[in-house]
């Protein structure tokens, strides 16, 4: 007999059709003679709808207080479940994030998981339940409720299967798998059978929408395999693991992601330690920086780019103001930006990836602005109006049509 987790995305629970298909699936998983432990996300949009009526009323409430909130959306997906597997016959509990024992800090909106006390998740395996747990969500040490941050339903699902040491993390969606570009703006996009943790990592940070990038890093942590699937049609997905088959293919997939702002500050002092301050002070305001960019000292000034989400570019902007690095610096900020990337574990012992990247953007006469690398991945910075032209133009550059 094997545990088996299995999530379910908000659009696979969207409505009472939805909801019943999710329960005959996780109810053959459960005739199969398999433990199953169920975690959901909040229906449809849900989260967004609540997030919205937030806004009418308060445009900036607490925090606290919008974990109140938003926890409600996954407390009905979890009970509408169990009631539809109760109608086909099984015996289930549903289980809120306290009540599965997810233990968080208290970071409200961005909480982190502290570890899972899973006495109560256990007892319920053991009494023959079907298990299901309210995703998104946990108690902090003051016992107030945490969400883990958007997309978090399925960090929820990995944890559990790390936790209880489950044989199988299935993450099911409304596609079938991940893919090497976005299937419905590239149709020779192709489903990936196998991806590595390392390389699945990028593509969730870089813009892939399928799965959390927090789920990955912790899938990998904990050596979880995950399969990420589709719940409306019964095909195999993609599996997310440490090591993968070597194929040809030197490139995994193509992201864009629109969420980007440049902060520019031109004519610093040309001096020690001006990298060190900008970037501490960042840090202190947890702005993650992305690419960064600087300019060689000219006439005892320099330059320095770099790239942020775009909800935190006016936020570094007024920073940097209030820091007065240097006499005369000119500060800006553009929005209408976006970071196209290539990522694949192939392309550390290929050379020529980058050029046939940039040779592909040269033909649609796409103009790069930044540049960034790794040994699995290189991003530019573009228009964000030529986006899509460069996903398409890129991906076909390196994954042409069969
Ligand atoms: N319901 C939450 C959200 O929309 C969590 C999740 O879907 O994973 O972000
Ligand atoms: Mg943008």
């Amino acid at each position: 007999m094997s545990l088996i987790v299995q999530k379910f995305g908000g659009s696979s629970v969207a409505d009472a059709a939805r909801v019943m298909n999710v329960a005959r699936i996780v109810t053959d998983t459960y005739k199969a003679g398999n433990d199953v432990v169920v975690v959901v996300s909040a229906q449809g949009d849900t989260t967004d709808d609540l997030i919205a009526k937030a806004q009418e009323i308060n445009a900036n409430p607490a925090k606290r207080e919008m974990d109140q909130l938003l926890a409600a959306g996954e407390q009905i997906s979890i009970s509408v479940l169990a009631m539809a597997i109760e109608k086909l016959g099984f015996p289930v509990i549903s289980l809120l994030g306290w009540q599965a024992g997810f233990n968080t800090n208290s970071v409200y909106g961005a909480a982190r998981i502290k570890n899972i006390k899973t006495n109560r998740l256990q007892a319920e395996i053991a009494k023959h339940n079907i298990v299901v747990v309210a995703g998104f969500q946990g108690i902090n040490r003051y016992d107030d409720l945490t969400t883990l941050g958007r997309g978090g339903s399925d960090t929820s699902a990995v944890a559990i299967a790390a936790s209880l040491h489950a044989d199988k993390c299935q993450i099911f969606t409304d596609v079938e798998g991940v893919y090497t570009a976005d299937p419905r703006k590239i149709p020779s996009a192709r489903k990936l059978e196998e991806i590595t943790y390392d390389e699945m990592l990028e593509l969730a940070t870089l813009g892939a929408q399928v799965l959390n990038n927090r789920s990955v890093e912790m899938a990998k942590k904990y050596s979880v395999e995950l399969e990420v699937l589709s719940s409306l049609n019964p095909i195999p997905g993609t599996i997310v693991k440490e090591k993968v088959k070597m194929e040809k293919m030197l490139i995994r997939g193509v992201t864009k992601d629109k969420d980007v702002a440049v902060v520019s500050v031109i004519g610093l002092d040309d001096n020690p330690g001006i990298a060190f301050k900008i970037f501490s002070k960042l840090a202190q305001k947890n702005i993650n920086v992305d690419v960064i960019l600087q300019s060689v000292g000219r006439d005892g000034t320099k330059d320095l780019t770099f790239s942020v989400s775009q909800e935190n570019g006016p936020v570094a902007v007024e920073l940097l103001k209030e820091m007065s690095i240097s006499e005369g610096t000119k500060i800006s900020c553009v929005t209408d930006v976006a970071k196209v990337s290539i990522v694949g574990a192939g392309m550390e012992s290929h050379p020529g990836t980058a050029s046939k990247m940039f040779e592909a953007l040269y033909a649609q006469n796409i103009n790069i602005q930044m540049i960034s690398t790794s040994e699995i991945k290189i991003s530019v910075i573009i228009a964000e109006d030529e986006a899509d032209r460069a996903v398409s133009a890129v991906h076909n550059a390196f994954l042409p049509n069969a």
